[in-house]
């Protein structure tokens, strides 16, 4: 059952009672300040509670800062997907607000054109104090009523632009910025999953899930020799290989500084470490251009280590094993893959 499947009556609520809390903020109105005091006043989120009574306490205000690192502890970390449905349910609720003010002006307005006939038939003369009283309160409730449909519809506007933003937020945080691959995050989760789901697969399956941990060789000497603009470019060039060799149900992902995984759907321990080879041999046989240095072309070469994954071991033990077989790629001489068996 996801988190945010609260009924539209809850929602309303929850943002009555968070929008207080959240105005008398340093921090501005924003899907991650939302998402913060959603959980806040929901309740559900007990650790996330007592960082933002322990905050309050310590500082009385949550500013921008405070608000974006209580997100990533408590809210992004436990679930990502939480800020797009937080974002989601106001502009549900908003929606529903707007409905409402124009079912509301509808009626005013009938109401003021019916008393606007009454009052021509009547004739001028003939309107009583009362009545015109009425007349006018019905146009000033008109007026109100338009003045909080715009603003509701400005409101709507702006949940829409932070629910992009949301979206890419959300988007950038699993991914590495220099090579556009998953990063260390996104391939933490991904492995978690993809071992759960091992796990709960028959034992009788032979194909496991498989990890391959690529480090560039001697890549301290790359960005000493040529600066690292150069190493960055070849931090992207190692990573477009990677990229075109992935399966499609697998996940490349750069994990450390030129240290890079791929994780492939379950394989047998052959296919992997064909693929592992060819990884290597494609990268060994590039030549990447430098800028600016007339064509010269350096030769860069990466070290594989690739196991398969053991049915019941963490995710730790997972990589400290692949990480095993590339640390005997390097020291049997690098630009080679070596494969751990299970
Ligand atoms: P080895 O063959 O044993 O892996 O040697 P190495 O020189 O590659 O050794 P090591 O893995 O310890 O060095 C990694 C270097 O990568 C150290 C760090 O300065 C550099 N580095 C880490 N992240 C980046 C990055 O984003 N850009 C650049 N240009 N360099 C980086
Ligand atoms: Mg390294
Ligand atoms: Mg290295």
């Amino acid at each position: 059952m996801a988190k945010y499947e609260h009924s539209i009556e809850r929602s309303t609520e929850y943002l009555r009672m968070a929008l207080p809390l959240m105005s008398k903020q340093a921090a501005a109105l924003h899907p991650v300040s939302y998402s913060v005091w959603y959980e806040y006043v929901a309740g559900e989120n007990t650790r996330l509670r007592a960082a933002v009574d322990r905050q309050l306490a310590q500082e009385g205000q949550l500013d921008e800062a405070s608000i974006h690192t209580l997100y990533r502890r408590h809210v992004a970390d436990v679930d990502p997907q939480t800020a797009q449905r937080v974002a989601d349910g106001f502009q549900r609720v908003l929606t529903g607000m707007a409905e409402s003010a124009a079912l509301a002006g509808d009626q005013t307005a009938r109401f003021g054109s019916s008393l606007s006939r009454l009052t021509a038939e009547l004739g001028e003369t003939e309107a009583t104090p009362a009545l015109q009283e009425v007349m006018s309160s019905t146009r000033d409730m008109q007026q109100a009523v338009a003045r909080l449909q715009q603003r509701l519809d400005e409101s709507r506007q702006e949940i829409s632009m932070l629910r992009d933003e949301v979206r890419r937020a959300r988007h950038d945080s699993l991914i590495d910025g220099l090579t556009g691959l998953a990063n260390r995050r996104a391939f933490d989760q991904r492995l978690a999953v993809c071992l759960a789901t091992s796990d709960a697969a028959g034992a009788h399956e032979q194909r496991q899930p498989c990890l391959l941990l690529t480090d560039i060789d001697h890549f301290k000497r790359i960005n000493d020799s040529y600066g690292h603009v150069f190493g960055d470019q070849v931090i992207r060039a190692v990573a477009q290989v990677l990229q075109r060799h992935v399966p499609q149900a697998g996940l490349a992902a750069r994990i450390g500084g030129e240290e890079f995984a791929l994780l492939l759907p379950p394989t047998s321990l052959e296919e992997a470490q064909a693929l592992a080879e060819k990884v290597r041999a494609t990268i060994a046989a590039s030549r990447i251009r430098r800028q600016g240095a007339n064509e010269a072309l350096e030769r860069v070469t990466v070290s594989l280590g690739v196991a398969p994954y053991c049915r019941g071991e963490s995710a730790r033990e997972f990589l400290d094993r692949a990480d095993q077989a590339l640390y005997a790629s390097k020291s049997a001489g690098r630009d080679r893959v070596t494969v751990l068996a299970a």
